[in-house]
């Protein structure tokens, strides 16, 4: 028998809505404990999914760049070659480093670490398991849950961890498939073909719908989908997936329309899905929708007093910065009364090659809302930093609103797009117009000039066009 541990508030999942959320409820003043059922902090973002993401996604950029395109710089080099176990080392040393860092941003903040499975067995009471053993009891006023997301998947494709299995795998392939297939277009697939691609895998993307990137502005897809092509990625587009046989060492996988597609490795990439298994929300009755995100409202309150949902588990984009925003928010709200995400102005970046950013509505949404909005678009190729980089591909677009000038969305393919968003976004909370952006002196010769551009244009008064 062991006596209830009571903290002022829990914090259910160390990914980063969990462990932001119980950073700023403790510099708020609380007692706060965060549990995770896993040893490394940092939950999929730095486990198995930003972070590494991106590291293999430099280290295969710079591979591909010195292997194929430095000659242009007059820079010879030869006898190029890959040392896969190296790449990977690095990454893992990149996630490692950066766990230590969370780790020791809760202990400053005298957080409380559980490691098990938090499962709620009554209001505002969980129990936490480590291998099927209660380790702990603990009782707060208010608990956050934060458990986050997982690989979705498709019907008729069963994962077998070794040949058909999902992005995590994909991080840490122990050698370059010849070919491999991605069933889904979307920003994990694409990125995490990129990488294959650029180590020597033959890549085909396998798509149900008639585009790729789903969500994001569509003359933007088109180009990406263009610029990928050109770089060697294959796409198999309107591919309904219909089943994965493994037979001696080949995967043969079916769709409705087509003919079957040949791989020796399958990487299953067709989004993700709330995670709640475990939780017992069922015992305590925490309402979720028939997809199974949990319900909250503008308070990230669930049906449950004192029991609230952030990040990946309750709908909307599933990006750690969304999940982190929404930490902050719901504590300050619970602590203070106040707290604040602006879902009009959430950024989103694809870390291809160009990459892709994108920060409020889409040209296609415009459209479909009839909102009379106009366009201002400049290419990269017209940018001296671009061309000094060697990396002119692409384009700025910015949308207004046709009568008031004001800024509802921007969308980037292009050098460092991911970085460039950040002046849009800010741009769009401060709720600044085209001529804003436009008036605004940009540094020279840098690809931000493109933004500024891009609002000139607006007016069909771009300098360099
Ligand atoms: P998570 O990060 O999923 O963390 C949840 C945590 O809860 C986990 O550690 C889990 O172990 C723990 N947990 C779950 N249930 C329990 C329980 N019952 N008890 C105890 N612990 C529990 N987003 C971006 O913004 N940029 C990117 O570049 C990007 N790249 C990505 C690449 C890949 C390959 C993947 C898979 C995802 C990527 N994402 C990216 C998405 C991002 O990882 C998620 O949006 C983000 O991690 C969500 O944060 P979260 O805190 O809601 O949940």
């Amino acid at each position: 028998d062991m006596s209830t541990k009571k903290h002022q508030m829990i914090v259910i999942g160390a990914g980063p809505g969990g462990y932001v959320a119980a950073i700023r409820a403790a510099q708020l003043g609380l007692d706060v404990a965060i549990v995770d059922k896993n040893k490394v902090m940092g939950g999929t973002c730095l486990r198995v999914g930003c972070i590494p993401s991106k590291a293999l996604l430099e280290s295969s950029e710079k591979y591909e760049e010195i292997k194929k395109q430095i000659g242009v710089h007059g820079i010879n080099v030869k006898g190029v070659s890959l040392d896969l176990g190296k790449m990977l080392k690095r990454k893992d040393k990149i996630v490692q480093g950066l766990t230590k860092g969370i780790e020791a941003l809760l202990k400053k903040n005298k957080i409380t670490r559980y490691e098990g499975n938090a499962k709620f067995t009554k209001d505002r009471t969980v129990i936490v398991e480590s291998g099927g053993v209660q380790v702990e009891e603990l009782e707060a006023d208010n608990i956050i849950i934060a458990t986050g997301s997982r690989s979705a998947t498709i019907a008729g494709v069963e994962l077998d961890s070794e040949r058909v299995d999902t992005s995590t795998e994909a991080l840490n392939y122990k050698e370059v498939p010849k070919h491999l297939a991605v069933i889904g277009g979307g920003y994990i697939g694409i990125e995490l073909g990129s990488v294959w691609r650029r180590l020597g895998a033959e890549v085909t993307i396998v798509e149900y719908l008639d585009r790729i990137l789903p969500g994001i502005d569509s003359e933007v897809a088109k180009e990406a989908h263009k610029l990928l092509e050109k770089q060697g990625m294959k796409f198999e587009l309107r591919s309904r997936v219909q089943g994965a046989n493994i037979e001696n060492n080949k995967i043969t996988i079916e769709r409705r329309n087509g003919d079957p597609i040949e791989a020796d490795r399958v990487l299953v990439a067709v989004g993700r899905a709330p995670f709640t298994a475990n939780l017992g929300l069922e015992d305590v009755g925490v309402k979720r929708d028939d997809r199974g995100w949990i319900i909250v409202d503008d308070d990230y309150k669930t049906n449950i007093e004192g029991v609230y949902a952030i990040g990946d588990v309750i709908p909307g984009p599933m990006l750690a910065h969304k999940a982190e925003e929404e930490g902050m928010a719901c504590v300050e709200k619970i602590v203070t009364g106040f707290g604040h995400v602006n879902y009009k102005a959430i950024p989103a970046v694809v870390y291809t090659h160009p990459e892709i950013a994108a920060v409020g509505k889409t040209e296609d949404e415009l459209k479909d809302e009839a909102v009379e909005y106009r366009k201002g678009k400049f290419p990269f190729i017209a940018n001296g930093r671009a061309k000094a980089i060697e990396y002119a591909e692409g384009f700025v677009k910015i949308l207004t609103h046709a009568k008031t000038d004001r800024v509802l969305g921007v969308h980037i393919i292009g050098p460092h797009a991911g970085d460039l968003i950040a002046e849009c976004t800010a741009a769009m909370e401060f709720g600044a117009s085209a001529e804003d952006i436009a008036r605004t002196c940009h540094a020279h010769p840098t690809l931000s000039e493109a933004v500024k551009e891009a609002a000139l244009a607006v007016e069909d008064r771009a300098i360099h066009m």
